[in-house]
């Protein structure tokens, strides 16, 4: 099973607590999938892979922009922002992973951008309000998916401005469109 392949390797270059964190993404992101009717298959693979990269050295991801000639953008952020597009790349590499809808969830987890896929949003969901989350609101997130994945993004994403902007840190550009955008759509 590749199931058990991408598990094996995520495993071995999470901490303990970040691969439970993988095992709950991977199962609110296949309930969601089958709520709102994305691809269960390819919701599971995203989720086990989304944070592949969390834990990768912030020179070697560096690199990997350049290399790649990924957004250059990217440069200049920590490992908060660069692991998911460089997750993509590295899932790329490992396992010949080339479907984009997958790869675009691995690569916008974090940030979420315009004109995000079903797919995608059920990942930037999942990721945020698995069981192993917690954090002040997280229950009402976890209501707002159950009736609504629109509704459950715009939360979503409000919440993760809303707590940057509180502790004063830096708006990743894409963070921002995707607010927009989400927003705008209203
Ligand atoms: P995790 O990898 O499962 O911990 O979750 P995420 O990939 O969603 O987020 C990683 C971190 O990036 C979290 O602490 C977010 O608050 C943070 N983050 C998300 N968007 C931005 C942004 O625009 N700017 C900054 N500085 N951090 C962000
Ligand atoms: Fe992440
Ligand atoms: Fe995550």
């Amino acid at each position: 099973m590749e199931h058990d392949q991408y598990l094996q390797e995520v495993q071995k270059r999470l901490t303990e607590k970040r691969y439970i964190h993988t095992l709950g993404v991977r199962d609110t992101a296949i309930h969601l999938a089958e709520k709102y009717g994305a691809d269960k298959e390819k919701a599971e693979v995203a989720a086990i892979l989304h944070d592949i990269a969390k834990y990768e050295d912030v020179d070697a991801m560096r690199a990997i922009v350049r290399e790649r000639k990924l957004d250059e953008r990217l440069l200049p952020w920590e490992n908060e922002i660069l692991h998911g597009p460089v997750g993509a790349e590295i899932v790329k590499d490992l396992f010949h992973i080339e479907d984009e809808d997958i790869l675009n969830a691995i690569r916008y987890h974090t940030t979420g951008r315009v004109n995000m896929t079903k797919l995608e949003k059920v990942i930037y969901v999942a990721d945020m309000i698995e069981p192993n989350r917690k954090f002040v609101g997280v229950d009402r997130l976890r209501q707002i998916a159950e009736e609504d994945l629109e509704e459950a993004i715009k939360e979503c994403i409000t919440h993760t401005l809303t707590f940057l902007v509180a502790s004063r840190q830096l708006i990743y550009p894409l963070t921002i469109e995707c607010y927009n955008d989400l927003m705008r759509k209203e």
